[in-house]
C-alpha cells in the first residue's frame, strides 16, 4: 500500500537531525499529520558542529538560513599537522574552499543553534504535533505502529523515523541488529578565547592520542574538539589552567595563545554499525543508524544526508516496503565508507606502526602535488555528490 494523506507518520529524537527530518517531512508531506516525540529536554551543548555548503543550502531550501549569521562562522580553509612524531611524519596540508570555487565549505553551528533556529520555525506548521517526552514502547501490528509514550499517551502511525541518537530504542523495538563499541578515547571539548588570528581555517592536529582540533567559532574564538584517554580528559579538565597550558604546548602557538577557557565537556565515543536502514516501518536516520569518532566532521552531514534522501522517497508516495529498499540502496554504501575511512585515520594515529603511519604521510604528500587529486578529495569530503 502507498503513502498516502491518511497515514501519519512519527518521528522520533529532539535532536539536530530529529528537528531537521521532522521539518523536512512536514514539509514534503503537507496534508499528513506528523507527530514529533522530542524526547526530554536536551542538556546544553558546547559542540559546535561544521556543516558542510551543501548541507547547508539543503537547509536553506527548508527555509532555514544560517548564511546570515556572522562571517566568522565560515569555516574556509582546513589544515592538516602532523605532530604524531612517528618514523615519517606527514607534511602540513592545506585545503582551501576557493580551490573548488566556493566562498566556504562549512559553516560552524552551535549545536543548541541549530535546535532552537529549527523549533522556532517547526511551531509555524500546522501538521506538526509535538511531545517533550520519552518513547517507551511501541506496539507492531500489522500496517499500524502505536508509539507508548512516558507520559502513557498513545500514538498509532504508519511509519516511524527514528531520529533517537547511538542508543535508539526505536532501533532496538524494530528489531533491527547492530554493533555498538565504546571506543577507549573520549572527546573532550570547550570554547578558547585565542590571542592570535584563526584566519577562518579550521586546524586539525594529528597527535598520537587522536585528532586536536580548533574550530574557529567567531572573532578571536575557537571551539576545540580533541580526542584522547578517558583517564588524560579527566586530568587536564580537572583544572583550567592547567587546560590551557596543555593547548598551548600542543597547538605550539599556531592561533597565538589561548588567553581563556571554559569548563570542559568530556564526551563517550562509539562506533556503531547496522545491519539494515529500514525494518518493520522504521527508518534509521542520523545517529540511530551510524555513529564514529568526530574527526574530519562526518557525522552530522551524512546524517543530514539520511534526512535529504529519505524525504525525497517519501514525497515519492511509493510504498512504505519500496522507499525503504530504496533508502537503504540510496544511503548504505555512503555511511559504510565514511565509517571505515574515520576508524581508519584514528587507528592510523593511534597505532604508530609501520607501514600505517608513513601511508597517511605518503597519502597526504600525493594530495599536495595533485591538485585534480585534491579537488576531489574536498568535493568527496563534503558529500557533494549526494546533494546533486
Ligand atoms: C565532540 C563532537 C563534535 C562533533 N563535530 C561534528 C562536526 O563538526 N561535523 C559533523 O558533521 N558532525 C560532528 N559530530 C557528530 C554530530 O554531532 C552528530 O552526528 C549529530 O549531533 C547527531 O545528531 P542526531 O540528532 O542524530 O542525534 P542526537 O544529537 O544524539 O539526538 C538524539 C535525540 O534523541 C532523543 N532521544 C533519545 N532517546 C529517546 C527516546 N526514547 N524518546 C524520544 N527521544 C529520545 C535524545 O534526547 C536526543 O535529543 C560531532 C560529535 C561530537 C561528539
Amino acid at each position: 500500500m502507498n503513502i498516502s494523506n491518511s497515514d501519519n507518520i512519527c518521528v522520533v529524537g529532539g535532536g539536530p537531525l530529529g528537528a531537521i527530518t521532522c521539518l523536512g517531512i512536514a514539509k514534503a508531506l503537507p496534508n499528513n499529520k506528523i507527530y514529533w516525540v522530542k524526547g526530554e529536554k536536551r542538556a546544553a551543548s558546547q559542540r559546535s558542529v561544521a556543516v558542510m555548503k551543501p548541507g547547508i543550502d539543503y537547509l536553506k531550501s527548508l527555509d532555514i538560513d544560517f548564511d546570515s549569521l556572522t562571517s566568522f562562522n565560515q569555516l574556509k580553509g582546513l589544515r592538516l599537522v602532523d605532530i604524531t612524531q612517528n618514523l615519517l611524519s606527514a607534511p602540513e596540508t592545506l585545503f582551501m574552499s576557493e580551490e573548488i570555487g566556493l566562498d566556504y565549505f562549512a559553516l560552524g553551528l552551535n549545536d543548541n543553534l541549530i535546535v532552537s533556529e529549527l523549533n522556532k520555525k517547526i511551531s509555524t506548521y500546522k501538521n506538526i504535533i509535538h511531545f517533550d517526552v520519552n518513547l517507551k514502547s511501541i506496539i507492531f501490528e500489522n500496517n499500524l505502529k502505536t508509539l507508548c509514550l512516558e507520559n502513557n499517551e498513545k500514538i498509532s502511525v504508519s511509519a516511524i523515523l527514528a531520529c533517537d541518537g547511538k542508543f535508539s530504542l526505536t532501533r532496538k523495538l524494530a528489531d533491527i541488529s547492530h554493533n555498538l563499541t565504546e571506543l577507549s578515547q573520549v572527546a573532550l571539548t570547550t570554547n578558547l578565547t585565542i590571542t592570535g588570528d584563526h584566519n577562518l581555517i579550521s586546524t586539525e592536529f594529528h597527535t598520537k592520542d587522536g585528532p586536536f582540533t580548533f574550530v574557529p567559532n567567531g572573532e578571536k574564538q575557537v571551539n576545540l574538539v580533541t580526542m584522547l584517554d578517558r583517564k588524560k580528559a579527566e586530568y587536564y579538565a580537572s583544572d583550567l589552567s592547567l587546560l590551557k597550558n596543555w593547548v598551548n604546548q600542543q597547538s605550539f602557538g599556531l592561533l597565538g595563545h589561548i588567553s581563556s577557557t571554559i569548563t570542559p565537556q568530556i564526551i563517550p565515543l562509539h562506533k556503531l554499525t547496522v545491519s539494515s536502514l529500514y525494518k518493520n516501518g522504521v527508518f534509521l536516520v542520523g545517529d540511530s543508524a551510524h555513529a564514529f569518532p568526530p574527526i574530519g566532521a562526518q557525522g552530522f552531514n551524512l546524517g543530514l544526508r539520511d534526512v535529504k534522501s529519505l524525504i525525497d522517497l517519501f514525497s515519492t508516495e511509493a510504498s512504505l516496503s519500496k522507499i525503504g529498499a530504496d533508502y537503504q540502496k540510496a544511503r548504505f554504501a555512503d555511511i559504510k565508507f565514511r565509517t571505515q575511512a574515520v576508524m581508519s585515520l584514528n587507528q592510523s594515529l593511534l597505532s604508530g606502526l609501520i607501514p600505517i603511519s608513513p601511508a597517511r604521510a605518503v597519502g597526504l604528500s600525493l594530495i599536495k602535488q595533485m591538485p585534480a587529486l585534491k579537488r576531489k578529495i574536498m568535493k568527496a569530503g563534503m558529500g557533494n555528490a549526494y546533494f546533486s
